[in-house]
């Protein structure tokens, strides 16, 4: 599989926002965002090695989850369609009458979509269809957000970006955490790994992290529960502002699920005195900038 056919990688850089230069304090944003406009950089890394085991496994059809806007679905759609599989998104929710524009983009990827009710969703009851084709042996089953150890192997590789030992900390937006586990996985000893949770309450997020990880880095990463505004894709007028000072200020586009709240907390932090004097902190920008089109138009000025 060429990987830079349709992601390119050479777009990523590093982007230095220095705050609070008194006391010595250095960010460093990579920005996967730039990889491709829609497919979300961690998304890519956490496909891969997904695609990889299903060619090696000779299946010819990709089936994964997600909802409407999902950042997943329509990066598995074009992850799948570069290695030349077929892909099958189960879509949470009734059929809209109008395709969300991630769908849009999803279908033309060639992604097939199947829409299921929420029940069916939570209780993962495929249609006839997509039964069939497993029941052929076609089909390979990727977890919703690419959930897994195989999505932490691919995730790992992110940090090959960088020279990543410079940095005494480490921080990034956590989904599923699949992503935080490839960082955790990617670093050693001191380094210290904060992950910024964007769902509320998700108190199994900890223990499915850890799963994902070798013995001895069960307890090298950090979680915050703070910063998740309401829940999974909830905002507010603060969180818009705050992504718009962060534009204002840095240049740096974000996305109101993930790396608006990661970008919110960080400043946060910084204000709060989480990051010694003299630390370098690499902050991973995980793209979704997709996403922002379900806002209201106007309501970002990027
Ligand atoms: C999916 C996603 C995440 C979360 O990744 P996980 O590995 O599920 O924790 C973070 N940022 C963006 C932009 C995403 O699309």
């Amino acid at each position: 599989m060429d990987d830079d056919q349709m992601v390119q990688l050479e777009n990523c850089r590093l982007d230095p926002v220095c705050f609070l230069p008194g006391r010595d304090i250095r960010i460093d944003v990579l920005r996967l965002d730039l990889v491709h406009p829609v497919i979300s950089g961690n998304k890519w890394f956490k496909l891969k090695e997904y695609l990889s085991e299903a060619i090696s496994l000779g299946k010819k059809t990709i089936v994964s989850f997600g909802g409407a806007y999902s950042n997943h679905i329509v990066a598995t759609a074009a992850a799948a369609r570069q290695a030349g599989l077929e892909s099958i998104g189960m879509i949470r929710g009734e059929e809209p009458p109008a395709l969300s524009p991630t769908l849009v983009e999803a279908k033309n990827f060639g992604m097939e979509l199947f829409f299921v009710s929420r029940e069916d969703y939570r209780n993962r009851i495929i249609p006839v269809a997509v039964y069939r084709a497993h029941r052929d042996g076609d089909v390979y089953v990727i977890n919703e957000g690419g959930y897994g150890r195989r999505g932490t192997d691919g995730a790992k590789k992110i940090l090959d970006l960088v020279n990543a030992a410079q940095y005494e900390h480490i921080t990034a937006a956590v989904g599923t955490g699949t992503t935080l586990a490839g960082l955790v996985e990617a670093t050693a000893g001191a380094q210290k790994i904060t992950g910024i949770s964007v769902l509320k309450n998700n108190h199994s997020l900890e223990k499915e992290i850890q799963n994902l990880l070798s013995e001895k880095n069960k307890d090298r990463f950090t979680l915050l529960h703070d910063y998740h505004f309401g829940g999974y894709a909830k905002y507010s007028g603060e969180l818009i502002e705050s992504m718009n000072q962060w534009y204002r200020e840095t240049g740096i586009p974000s996305d109101f699920v993930y790396t608006g709240k990661l970008f919110f907390a960080l400043t946060d932090l910084l204000q709060k005195g989480f990051f010694q004097p003299g630390s370098r902190v690499l902050t991973i920008h995980s793209g979704g900038l997709q996403g922002n089109r379900s806002l209201p138009k106007g309501t970002l000025i990027f």
